[in-house]
């Protein structure tokens, strides 16, 4: 029998690098490698990279570094260790990468990394590769599906790539370069993966995409199909208790989807929906194509369909040309729209977008202390929309043994983490739960038939 090799892969940046890491992990399954979460024991380090924001280059050499001891190492021993960058990094920095860092053997970019097995098996016969041009077949074919004991592995909560790439070009996202022109998957292969994730287990699917909500993918009938009309088919899939989708697009944001919002009862009532700035003369320069009323029409269209949706978005503060009125623009949208959380950044200059060549950079200081303010505002939002569930019933799906004995943690419809004492038995279930006090990003639960509390009006919670 042939060798088990070892592969160890660390994810930088969003959850759609987490979801590839884990597809690359599935493709080299078959070629005899097995996963290990020690990079000192590994045959082979994949470093998936992410670029969307400053400092990931300087992140990924100082890495390397780390990893370059630990294969000098290895070769002291008599091992031999591959190293591979994949990603976005990868895609944007091609040879460069292993010009800087000659303890690297080969370079994938984000649409290549289907090939790992026969790229890495090029690497042993001696070569070192970058193969970074955009592949003329289709990754996601390509790919090995995932064992069932990988599934059962990553938890009952699942990530499925819907759609790649994007058309849009923000002007200050890196993404239409390093991910490639937008492609949505056929809708009878993404019910597959969602079916053969439901068999082993899996209850909770997420449907990914940088912008999901474009999503055009074909239908068994030949037609694009829209994401909404995919939530539905997917609702019907045996075992999935919920759905949710990100990130999306305010200007994709259609009836059709905002009407799934309504009907389907497994579709999680927490969008995250990105604004970015609450400034329209700052939205222009984005590029983002809609302007602050836009987004909020958006808010409220959802809203009426559903009083118990909550929000969540993407700030960038500092982009050129930001004044303080533009930043109490973004403020003010943030208090009339009330986030559940938010992920905010200060604007990086992300080389070859159009945003990078623009006059007026904001100082980092005064940067910092826009990033500072609109935090403490979301915080206090975010604090007062974990308050309002105390002494009230709400539907947790329950994921996972928690750090003490006897302890469950799991997830409310909101992606809040619940924390309670309930048996192993219950992992997978549904239950509804009330919520007796808050920590700082964590609810604490009991199960509800215990306490008789009221229940979360209409929340699906
Ligand atoms: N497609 C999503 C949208 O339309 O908003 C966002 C995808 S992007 C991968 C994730 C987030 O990173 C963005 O929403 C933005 O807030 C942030 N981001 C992207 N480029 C950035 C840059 N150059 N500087 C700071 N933040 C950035
Ligand atoms: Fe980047 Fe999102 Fe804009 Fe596309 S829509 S360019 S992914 S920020």
């Amino acid at each position: 029998m042939s060798k088990l090799h070892k592969v160890y892969v660390k994810s930088f940046g969003c959850q759609m690098n987490v979801y590839d890491s884990d597809r690359m992990a599935d493709t080299l399954a078959p070629a005899g490698y097995a996963e290990t979460a020690r990079p000192d024991d590994a045959d082979l380090v994949i470093l998936n990279t992410c670029n969307i924001r400053e400092k990931a280059v300087d992140k990924l050499y100082s890495e390397i570094g780390r990893i370059r001891e630990l294969k000098e190492a290895a070769e002291a021993q008599g091992r031999r260790m591959t190293i591979a960058v994949a990603g976005c990094v990868a895609q944007a920095e091609g040879k460069e990468i292993i010009r800087r860092a000659g303890a690297v053997d080969l370079v994938v970019g984000s649409q290549n990394y289907h090939r790992l097995p026969g790229l890495v098996a090029r690497v042993l016969a001696g070569e070192k590769i970058v193969d970074t041009e955009f592949p003329l077949e289709d990754k996601f074919d390509a790919l090995a599906a995932p064992t069932r004991e990988a599934i059962y592995r990553r938890g009952i909560s699942a990530f499925v790539t819907v759609q790649e790439g994007c058309d849009k070009f923000c002007t200050f996202c890196v993404v239409p370069y390093t991910r490639g022109a937008e492609i949505s998957r056929p809708v009878e292969k993404i019910a597959a993966d969602v079916e053969r994730l439901a068999e082993a287990g899996v209850r909770e699917v997420t449907l990914i995409g940088q912008n999901v909500n474009a999503y055009h993918g074909p239908g068994p009938d030949g037609r694009p199909w829209t994401l909404g009309r995919l939530l539905r088919r997917l609702a019907k899939v045996p075992g999935i208790a919920r759905l949710r989708y990100m990130t999306s697009h305010p200007r994709d944001m259609d009836d059709d989807l905002i009407a799934a919002h309504d009907d389907l009862p497994a579709l999680m009532p927490y969008v995250h929906l990105p604004v970015q700035s609450g400034s329209d003369r700052m939205l222009a320069a984005m590029n983002r194509r809609h302007t602050r009323k836009d987004y909020l029409d958006v808010v409220a269209r959802l809203r009426a369909t559903r009083s118990d949706l909550a929000f969540s978005s993407d700030f960038i503060v500092g982009f050129p040309g930001e004044t303080e009125d533009d930043f109490n623009d973004t403020l003010a949208l943030v208090d009339e729209v009330g986030f559940a959380g938010a992920y905010t950044f200060i604007y990086s200059p992300r080389p070859g977008t159009p945003a990078a060549e623009m006059g007026g950079q904001v100082p980092q200081v005064e940067a910092t202390s826009r990033l500072y303010r609109l935090q403490a505002l979301i915080t206090r939002q975010q604090r007062t929309f974990n308050a309002s569930f105390v002494g009230r019933s709400v539907d947790v799906l329950l994921e996972k043994p928690g750090k003490l004995p006897g302890q469950l943690v799991g997830k409310t419809p909101y992606l809040q983490t619940v924390q309670v004492m309930a048996p192993r038995t219950l992992i997978g279930q549904v239950l509804p739960m009330c919520i007796t006090d808050i920590g700082t990003n964590t609810l604490f639960g009991t199960l509800a038939e215990e306490t008789g509390a009221p229940a979360l009006a209409a929340a699906g919670a």
